[in-house]
């Protein structure tokens, strides 16, 4: 059993309860939606990181740890078409970080993150952890006279766009993997480009921005972020919907870093940008009428037109060719 199919099992058990009438969604998608009165929902999301197995302690300054916690729920409300409002935080502590520096620093990442979309911290919990430092991220957010955009809204025909650019965060990994380190710049004249893409990894940018004008101006039919990577997240999205798509692989937005630095280092920046996750950009569906009402850019960040939704099946077209996108992004099991 995956995680998704142990999800898809809770799931069932939490359906098969009923609901309520003040439930809008609950599991299966970024953040689960609450009524609060006619014309205003909250959405809530909860992310947890583990040592040694979302991040490493070794690899991941504090601060970049902090703002990558908050950081990877914003994302979530941002794939709601929703406003991020409010934030708890739980915390398990192993002894030799308490009296360290290591939570002011991992404060203040977190801090500085929300200030800029004055989210209000409100609470969360602290227990001691065994040797492993442990965080959940729950991030609150509201939709105002505006419905949530789902992953389920996908119509066939519907066009496939992308925020930013695909495949930094995994190769910032594979940089790590290799030894690269963010507060270790060495004199080589890639240096630059190495320590933008280990940012990509250890502090990628929610696009809260792009998430509030789709929703607030009805412009996407679906939505989701790319936290396990383009294969599974697009699978996820048309699952929801009961649709297929097609992605046109010569216009993903590769990052042109990782093209740069990605052919010296046997990478295949094509498969990074499929299948290589946490790139935290948007993942969203157009009718064809409203792709024209689209903005250019939102805060500097462009998007892409990558492909169009089918009836079924999920294929790649490169060139003349079509093959089958399988779901091979990050796994837990
Ligand atoms: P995301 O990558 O957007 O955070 P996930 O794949 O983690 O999404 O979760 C998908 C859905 O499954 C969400 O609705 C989430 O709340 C739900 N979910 C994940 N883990 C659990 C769990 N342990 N119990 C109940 N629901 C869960
Ligand atoms: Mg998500």
């Amino acid at each position: 059993m995956n995680e998704f199919e142990f999800i898809a099992r809770i799931r069932a058990q939490a359906e098969s309860r009923g609901s309520r009438s003040d439930l809008v969604r609950g599991i299966g998608d970024d953040a689960a939606v609450l009524k609060q009165f006619a014309g205003r929902e909250t959405v809530i999301t909860t992310d947890l990181l583990v040592e040694g197995v979302d991040f490493n302690r070794d690899t991941s300054p504090p601060r970049l740890l902090g703002h990558k916690a908050l950081a990877v729920s914003l994302s979530d409300i941002a794939a709601m078409g929703a406003r991020p409002r409010w934030a708890l935080c739980s915390i398990g502590v192993p002894p030799q970080l308490w009296d360290s520096s290591f939570l002011d620093e991992f404060y203040e990442g977190l801090f500085s993150l929300a200030d800029r979309y004055d989210v209000k911290l409100i609470g969360g919990d602290v227990s001691r952890a065994a040797e492993k430092f442990v965080v959940d991220s729950i991030v609150l957010g509201e939709c105002e006279n505006q419905p949530p955009v789902f992953r389920s809204g996908a119509k066939v025909g519907d066009r496939l766009f992308v925020t930013g650019a695909l495949g930094a965060a995994s190769a910032g990994l594979r940089l790590l993997e290799r030894g690269a380190r963010i507060n270790k710049a060495t004199k080589d004249h890639e240096w630059p480009s190495i320590e933008a893409l280990l940012l990509r990894q250890l502090a990628p940018e929610p696009r809260v921005g792009w998430g509030l004008v789709l929703g607030q101006e009805h412009l996407t039919t679906a939505m989701i972020d790319l936290s396990d990577g383009l294969s599974s997240d697009l699978h996820h999205l048309c699952k929801e919907s009961g649709v297929g798509a097609v992605v046109r692989s010569a216009s993903l937005p590769v990052d042109p870093l990782v093209t740069e630095l990605c052919g010296r280092r046997a990478l295949d920046p094509l498969m990074l940008a499929l299948h290589g996750g946490e790139d935290f950009e948007l993942l969203f569906t157009v009718a064809p009428e409203n792709a024209k009402r689209l903005p250019r850019k939102v805060d500097g960040i462009g998007i892409t037109e990558i492909g169009e939704i089918t009836s079924k099946g999920i294929r790649v077209s490169e060139g003349a060719r079509v093959w089958k996108l399988k779901p091979e992004g990050w796994k837990h099991f």
